[in-house]
Formats: structure tokens, sequence, C-alpha cells
């Protein structure tokens, strides 16, 4: 059988969209997301900056006949901010001398024709995920890339994924000279908990799946 694929005009706009999920990740993203909503449960992300992969779990959400969740600030991780390496200044708010991505994601959504099947919540995600109530089909974590961030998001949203349900990690990198290691050490540390099991991988992107309860 052939992987679930996204509807080609949400690849269009996935190739259009800012952000940073090369097209490789996205599609193995997309084919969790499917699977995982299956389950019948929300699909939830961590990061949603531009709505890049967004658009990926909400064409899997509608495929699925759940809704895909995406929490963020929207005022950018450490390495987005002026002056270091992945800033762009296109997402400023002028009025407030601050990043918000907020409307540079709205516009993504609107033009993939998706808005219907994502609800964005805007906030810290470890407070977000302290007033959360509802059992995840799906949790994909790419969001602030310290340990800080990457352990609370972790720590914060893995209790409410259900069991059979995907933890997904991106930016996984072994190799320091690859990238930072914050978040494969909550990959590492998800998968000792004893609660997770490997199922797959594609570059950075990890999926986990929760077979067991323990956490
Ligand atoms: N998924 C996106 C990339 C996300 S970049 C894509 O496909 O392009 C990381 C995002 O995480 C940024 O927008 C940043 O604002 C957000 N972020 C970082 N730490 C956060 C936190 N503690 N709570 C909420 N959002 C956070
Ligand atoms: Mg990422």
């Amino acid at each position: 059988m052939a992987a679930a694929a996204p509807q080609q005009e949400t690849l269009d706009a996935f190739e259009a969209a800012k952000g940073f999920m090369p097209v490789d990740e996205g599609l193995a993203l997309y084919a969790a997301a499917v699977e995982a909503g299956a389950l019948g449960l929300p699909l939830l992300e961590v990061g949603t900056y531009c709505g890049r992969s967004t658009i990926l779990l909400a064409d899997a959400a509608r495929a699925t006949g759940t809704t895909a969740v995406t929490v963020d600030h929207h005022r950018g991780s450490e390495e987005q901010q002026p002056g270091w390496e992945y800033h762009d200044p296109t997402v400023v708010d002028p009025e407030v001398g601050r990043m918000d991505t907020l409307p540079t994601f709205r516009r993504t959504l609107h033009q993939a024709g998706l808005e219907e099947h994502v609800v964005a919540v805007v906030g810290r995600s470890p407070q977000v995920a302290k007033v959360w109530g509802t059992p995840l089909g799906l949790v994909f974590v790419d969001g602030g890339h310290t340990d800080e961030h990457a352990n609370g998001d972790y720590e914060g949203w893995a209790p409410h994924l259900a069991e059979g349900g995907l933890l997904v990690v991106h930016d996984v990198f072994p190799d320091p000279a690859d990238g930072g290691q914050a978040p494969y050490r909550v990959y590492l540390r998800a998968l000792a908990s004893g609660a997770f099991t490997e199922v797959s991988s594609c570059d950075s992107l990890r999926v986990l799946r929760r077979t067991a309860p323990g956490l």
C-alpha cells in the first residue's frame, strides 16, 4: 500500500510556506499524522511558526475526521530573534517591536484552504499543556530548542498522549556537528521512560509510539 500523501493543493501551499520543515520530513510527518488520526483523537503540534508543518497536520486531520491543534506564543524561539541565525525581519510587528508570526500563519492556513481543520492556541507550551484535558492521538514537538523548552514540551504534552498515539520529535541530531542536542535528548528520554517504542525515522524526524502508561 502506498504511504498516505497530502492533497496537491496542500503540498503546493506547504512548499510556498515560510518555515523549517523540509519536504521529505514533512511527508513522514503527514504519514504519521494520518496513522495517528485513525485513533479519532486530536493531533497536537508545539511550534506553529508560520504554519508550514501545521498545514500537513491539518490535511491529515481533514482526511481522518479529527482536528489539528497548534500551540505557539508566536514570539519566536531564541535562534529566531533579531541578530540570530534564523531571524526573519518580515515577521516583526513594527508597532510592538517583537516577532509576531500569527498573521503570516493565518495567511498560510487560509491559502491552503484548511482553516476549518485547525484550532490555533496562542500561548506558552507548558502553560497550555497545564490546562489541557483531552487525550491526544499525536504530539508533534517542534518548539523551542533549549533543554528547558524541549523538556517542558515533553513533560507537558507526553502525558496527554493516548496509548497507541504517536510522539513525533523534529530536529533530532545524534551528532552535535549537525545541530543542537535538546530534541535528541528528549527523544532519548522518551525511549528511556519505557513508555515509547520507536516506529520510524526520516532525517531528523523521529516517530515513537506510546506503548505503555507509566509517564
Ligand atoms: N513547525 C514550524 C517551525 C517551528 S519553529 C515549521 O514547520 O516551520 C519553533 C516555534 O516554536 C517558534 O515559532 C516559537 O515561537 C515557538 N516556541 C518556542 N518556544 C515555545 C514555547 N515555550 N511555547 C510556545 N511556543 C514556543
Ligand atoms: Mg523543527
